[in-house]
């Protein structure tokens, strides 16, 4: 194919004080892609990065904020979902972490470019065969492939995004990865079997990593290969060599958390475990909660979810343990809640910079809602959720209803679906827990894969009741063992290598358990 002599590319990494050894190594690989003509380094006025300047490589100061207004919301939608390159709230994609779709759109026609290859400051495995892939299927229909990518894991490949459309995203603030997920307004096929997606290696696809250098935990894993022998490796290479110790970058801490505040809900028909059981536990207290973040916080980037068995806002003092989450340094913050509260609790969610806010709902309608909840509260949730979506700021916290399906509510699951896709941009519908048998199994069908492996959550997740004690899992709902958090983690790590070899009996409730699959 013969490329149009007015297509230029460049390849905009935007800078925002990242590691220079990091930025090098990635600026290096770049240099390498046959269809990159400048590897532009984005920056903001004040802050230019320490770059050597070259015939290719160029330092671009942003006219203005290198970013805008809702770049915390991008990155927050992203925080729970950050070894794929997509599945991040309202689609949030890896190329949404490092994107400035204004400074990339100064630049393009600054040097009379039009289409940019986007990547971070901090992909040093970047792989410039695959980059030159995705320029190149772009560049044969530029008009018509105005994005392309690859299904590549985290920081192996940019993507190819045309001027206007990166215009268009600057315009609307938008996400690159609402373009590549399902929308009720404009509904179309997933385009990971279409032409803008260039289809790589299965294993290059399927890894699990995320080759990311912004946290101690990624960066240990890119560090596994010398340097100067990475730099030869094409993502084939890079993942064979990475993937037997992809799942240990969690062996010293787990990269999310579920803390339980307390047991208490507000609601109580049969779609929620207390219904079925008996689980009382003590609130977890301010110093507790503060504790335990300080100790979570040693990790970067740990984001934790508050929720558990409770609803944390039925915790009287939620503010100021959001508050103590907050000072800890924690990566992010979500909150998992019925949401049946008053107006000044809802005042406070928004002044609380929480990151994610999930609505349990479970109905479409009134009828519904009563008959799985137990309580005439339908109206008032969906107000709540109206207030919180017209009051927040640059788009956090993100609200996200859920919905467990269950054989009384499979029947409003589309337009509930379509309904928040719409107004949230999200939403959850997720297979329902029995907590190892406390409850009884409202599923629909079951949807574990026929084919069992370690379960997914002893491998990166950890579950704490309100009484400070570790769970194994988050279907451990029974009172669980005392100890130091750092000791009982690595007893789940070590029952995850049991799971690995295949022993899944090596805690009883594994045995029988159907939740392995779930992230
Ligand atoms: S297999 Fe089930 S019971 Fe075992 S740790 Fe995983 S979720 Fe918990």
């Amino acid at each position: 194919m013969i490329r149009s002599t007015s297509c230029k590319v460049i390849a905009a990494v935007a800078c925002r004080g990242g590691d220079e050894q990091m930025l090098a190594r990635t600026l290096a690989r770049l240099d390498r892609c046959r269809h990159v003509d400048r590897i532009v380094v984005l920056h903001a006025p004040s802050a230019a990065p320490q770059v050597v300047e070259s015939d290719k490589v160029k330092l671009f100061a942003a006219a203005g904020e290198l970013d805008d207004a809702v770049r915390p919301a991008r990155l927050a939608a992203r925080r729970w979902s950050s070894t794929g390159w997509r599945g991040g709230i309202a689609g949030a994609s890896v190329w949404d972490e490092p994107l400035a779709a204004g400074a990339t759109v100064q630049a393009l026609d600054a040097m009379g470019a039009s289409a940019a290859l986007i990547v971070g400051e901090d992909w040093p495995l970047v792989d410039p065969a695959l980059c030159d892939a995705v320029l190149e299927r772009h560049l044969q229909q530029p008009d018509v492939l105005k994005l392309v990518f690859t299904q590549a894991a985290p920081g192996l490949c940019g993507i190819a995004v045309g001027r206007e459309l990166l215009a268009e995203l600057r315009d609307k603030q938008a996400m690159i990865g609402s373009l590549l997920m399902y929308n009720p307004r404009v509904p179309q096929g997933d385009p990971i079997g279409k032409d803008p997606c260039v289809q790589i290696e299965p294993a290059v696809r399927d890894f699990r990593g995320r080759l990311i250098a912004d946290s101690p935990r990624w960066r240990r894993l890119i560090e596994t290969i010398d340097p100067a022998e990475a730099h030869e490796l094409d993502a084939a290479a890079i993942v064979e060599r990475l993937a037997p110790h992809v799942t240990d970058v969690h062996d010293q801490s787990p990269a999310q958390v579920t803390v339980e505040l307390n047991t208490t809900r507000q609601v109580e028909g049969p779609i929620v475990p207390q219904h079925h059981a008996a689980i009382v536990r003590p609130d977890m207290t301010v110093e507790q909660a503060r504790e335990l973040f300080e100790q979570l916080a040693e990790s970067p980037d740990t984001a934790v979810t508050l929720g558990g068995l409770g609803d944390p806002l039925c915790h009287p003092q939620w503010f100021d343990i959001v508050s103590a989450a907050h000072d800890a340094g924690l990566a992010g913050l979500h909150i998992e809640t019925d949401l049946i509260v008053n107006t000044e609790v809802l005042e406070q969610l928004v002044d609380s910079h929480i990151d994610v806010i999930s609505v349990r709902l479970n109905a479409d309608s009134a009828p519904i809602y009563q008959k799985l909840m137990g309580a005439d509260q339908f109206d008032t949730v969906l107000r709540n959720i109206e207030w919180l979506l017209n009051h927040r700021r640059n788009g956090l916290p993100w609200i996200v209803p859920r919905m467990i399906k269950t054989a009384d509510n499979v029947h409003e699951l589309e337009s509930f679906f379509d309904r928040w896709m719409y107004f949230c941009g999200h939403a959850v519908i997720e297979s329902p827990s029995t907590g190892c048998g406390a409850m009884p199994d409202l599923s629909v069908l079951p949807l574990a894969p026929p084919r069992r492996y370690a379960c997914r959550q002893l491998a990166h997740r950890m579950s704490v009741h309100s009484n400070g004690a570790v769970a194994t899992c988050d279907q451990h709902w029974a009172s669980a063992p005392d100890g130091d958090l750092r000791e009982r983690w690595q007893s789940l790590r070590s029952l995850y290598d049991q799971h690995a070899r295949g022993r899944f009996e090596a805690y009883a409730p594994c045995a029988g358990c159907s939740q392995w699959y779930r992230p």
